[in-house]
């Protein structure tokens, strides 16, 4: 069982004082006698501890930055929505594969932004833009928002900001299961809560620091249960030994837990493994000790933007795990809603 997070070490830039949030946050950590550094802008940030940077990739991600979201421009994020929301960047989350690694380079500590109203403003003004167009936000394009949500409550905020709204929509996926303090929500079915689920082994072996799988599964019903509409990111569909078996039970789990009415309109997001070289070269610095297949001989090679391809499963073992995924989901979610295999 992981803990919810808590940091070691926490940075404020001193301007974050100056909003309730930063405040609020600068309290919480002082009465829990959690060192509190600061700093006049997150690029500072330096000298964590450690001897090395192994040591000092594990205190990162166990750094919180307080500070100030200062470009209010918002990335686009297709497909599945029209734009990231930044309210928080980084993770405190081991998984071996994560895509963090190498977007957030040497900058993995986990930042959080106290101007929340400032980047939902922004928000009002992209939608207002696209009336009568419903405008869609991602907000975990950058981060694992749900993961630190517990301190911040920033997430909680949005849902209900976007629930008085008549154009927004909310989305965000995690790996976490502290979801309790966002149950009683106002989201007026404006967001939608999506489930990073995986087969055991694939939680067990390489999704260190995040929830186990029952967590997330319990957490899934109580999140249902509060009326949320609810998807599941399937991702990365990794082949192990036994690996339809543990999917199968994967979708097994899921159904028992929810009711009959919450299956209704799931949606389903497939992603199968795959890894760039760069990224490879990161996963095995971080995670020198990890079992993930990361052999290009056993994978097909696809162009990918800015000339850095993917290395992806090989036509036929795609095929083979994009069917038997599909048919567990026709079998165990007849009424759920597949949006995309990659
Ligand atoms: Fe990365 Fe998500 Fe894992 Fe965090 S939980 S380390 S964001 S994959």
């Amino acid at each position: 069982m992981v803990r919810p997070f808590m940091p070691q070490l926490v940075y404020f830039e001193p301007k974050a004082l100056e909003y309730p949030l930063g405040e609020e946050l600068f309290k919480k950590f002082r009465d829990k006698d959690i060192e509190i550094r600061y700093t006049t802008s997150h690029n500072q940030v330096r000298n964590l501890p450690g001897e090395n940077d192994f040591q000092r990739y594990r205190m990162a991600k166990s750094t919180l930055v307080v500070g100030l979201r200062k470009t209010l421009k918002f990335d686009t994020s297709k497909p599945s929505a029209e734009y990231a929301i930044p309210f928080a960047t980084g993770c405190m989350g081991h998984c071996h594969y994560c895509y963090l690694q190498t977007t957030m380079g040497n900058k993995p500590y986990i930042r959080t932004y106290v101007n929340v109203e400032e980047i939902l403003e922004s928000a009002q003004q992209y939608m207002e833009e696209r009336a009568p167009e419903i405008t869609r936000f991602e907000a975990s394009c950058t981060s694992d928002i749900v993961g630190i949500d517990h301190l911040t409550h920033t997430l909680k905020r949005a849902i209900e900001y976007f629930g008085k709204t008549d154009l927004g929509r909310l989305r965000f996926v995690t790996k976490f299961n502290n979801v309790d303090h966002l149950l009683d929500a106002k989201h007026n079915g404006r967001t939608r809560f999506r489930f990073s689920m995986n087969a055991d082994y694939v939680i067990k072996y390489f999704e260190p620091g995040t929830s186990r799988l029952h967590e997330r599964i319990e957490a899934a019903g109580k999140v249902a249960k509060a009326g949320y509409p609810l998807g599941f990111i399937i991702a990365p569909i990794y082949l192990f030994d036994g690996w339809q078996e543990g999917y199968k039970k994967l979708f097994e789990q899921l159904s028992a837990e929810l009711a009959e009415d919450a299956k209704e309109g799931i949606t389903f997001e497939l992603i199968q493994h795959r890894f760039t070289k760069p990224a490879k070269r990161v996963i095995e610095k971080n995670y020198p000790m990890t079992k993930l297949e990361l052999d290009e001989e056993k994978r097909r090679y696809k162009w990918g933007k800015y000339g850095i391809g993917k290395y992806i499963y090989p036509k036929e073992e795609e095929t083979e795990m994009k069917d038997t995924l599909f048919n567990y989901i026709q079998t165990y979610f007849p009424k759920g809603k597949i949006e995309y295999f990659t």
